[in-house]
């Protein structure tokens, strides 16, 4: 997927519905207010009237795509922008590559966000988990290159599988407790290996909850398998885009930008995720 061919394959309007409405409803029309399946297109308007609650309805109603004034083509190049942007897209760089102002343009990047959607499936296999701390700066006084742990950043607590997706989730909180709930959750503990560094909060998931192997970063960064070099890598990853491109990530936002690294990073081998995005968009 690059942008010149969602242009070319998306010229007008009417080719954006069109792909929408395919995904969407398969070729069936239903009434979003009343699920009803009884409709007479209104070809002029891209509309259809519902026949059972009399009511008027597009394939936007209840999307991210609903009440804007935006033409979708600017919608399907936007979200194409946001797939490819590897290490993120500012609201300001998204502003000027649709020529669209920069509130706007950073509405649209919220509401594409909102289709940047886990698969909800487990973790299974070698599952790496460590935490990273982003945002804000490091407490008065600190020493440069202190670890983050007791500082005033904002932890994300992060788990991924060995070639295959990451989950991070946000966490002011780091007890062992919340950890471990973090791995109940989303790891298949009966098919899995957990492996960290030395932090307590890590050292009740052997007695409680799953296999658990831990490597010492005092000593070396890596023994064979055991080390947490794919998450580090992903915290690099979204480190870098975090503070490169969104220089003031408020705390309420955080989890969305972490959401969007982790959509890109776990669709990165998926040549539909243009499709895949739509669809979560649609809620199809
Ligand atoms: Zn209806």
């Amino acid at each position: 997927m690059n942008i010149v061919s969602i242009y070319r394959e998306f010229p007008t309007e009417k080719s954006c519905i069109a792909r929408l409405e395919a995904v969407k409803w398969k070729g069936v029309p239903a009434c979003p207010y009343c699920k009803s399946t009884k409709a007479t297109a209104m070809p002029k308007e891209e509309r259809y009237h519902c026949n059972t609650c009399n009511t008027t309805y597009s394939v936007t109603v209840g999307t991210i795509f609903h009440n804007t004034k935006l033409d979708l083509q600017k919608w399907f190049l936007g979200v194409a922008l946001m797939l490819n942007a590897k290490k993120g897209l500012s609201a300001r760089q998204l502003a000027r590559d649709l020529e669209v102002n920069k509130n706007t343009a950073w509405f649209m990047a919220m509401r594409i966000r909102k289709a940047m959607l886990d698969s909800g499936e487990l973790l299974r296999g070698i599952v790496e988990m460590d935490e990273t701390y982003v945002g804000g700066k490091p407490r008065k006084g600190g020493r440069p290159g202190k670890r983050g742990r007791g500082t005033k950043k904002v932890p994300v607590v992060g788990m991924v599988q060995r070639d295959g997706k990451v989950i991070a989730k946000v966490s002011p909180i780091l007890t062992s407790k919340r950890l471990m709930s973090l791995v109940r959750r989303n790891v298949d503990k009966g098919e899995s290996i957990l492996i960290t560094d030395e932090f307590k909060g890590y050292s009740k998931a052997n007695s409680n909850v799953l296999r658990h192997l831990t490597i010492n970063h005092s000593v070396s960064y890596a023994q064979g398998a055991i080390h947490t070099n794919t998450i580090e890598g992903f915290w690099a990853l979204l480190k870098r885009g975090i503070i490169g491109q969104y220089h003031k990530v408020s705390l309420s936002y955080l989890q969305k930008y972490v959401d969007e690294f982790a959509f890109r990073y776990n669709n990165r081998k998926n040549d539909e995720i243009f499709n895949l995005t739509l669809i979560n968009a649609l809620g199809a």
